[in-house]
């Protein structure tokens, strides 16, 4: 039986995924899954470092006006150049060193 973390690791290393595409592929739902899996992702890419695996992360990136976000385990809420909320996802993925 694998843990969450380890499950999302699997995926991971399989392809990248957004947090909205991870709780559909762990069939999570509900308010604040979104959370639990950026806090998952924290973790991990911590504990990757000593395995000589890293995350990488493609940033959030605003649909309106393209503007890129900081590669962060966060999700944006609103664009600060177009304060839009229709704000693409970042994507993570974890690669081999
Ligand atoms: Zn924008």
């Amino acid at each position: 039986m694998m843990t969450r973390r380890q499950r999302i690791i699997k995926l991971l290393e399989e392809r990248d995924y957004s947090p909205s595409e991870l709780a559909l592929a762990l069939d999570m739902r509900g308010k604040g899954i979104k959370k639990v899996i950026l806090e998952d992702l924290k973790a991990i890419s911590k504990t990757l470092k000593h395995e000589g695996k890293v995350l990488l992360i493609k940033p959030a990136e605003c649909r309106k006006c393209g503007f890129v976000f900081k590669p962060e385990i966060k999700l944006p809420s609103k664009c600060p150049r177009c304060h839009s909320s229709w704000i693409e996802e970042p994507r993570f993925k974890i690669e081999i060193r």
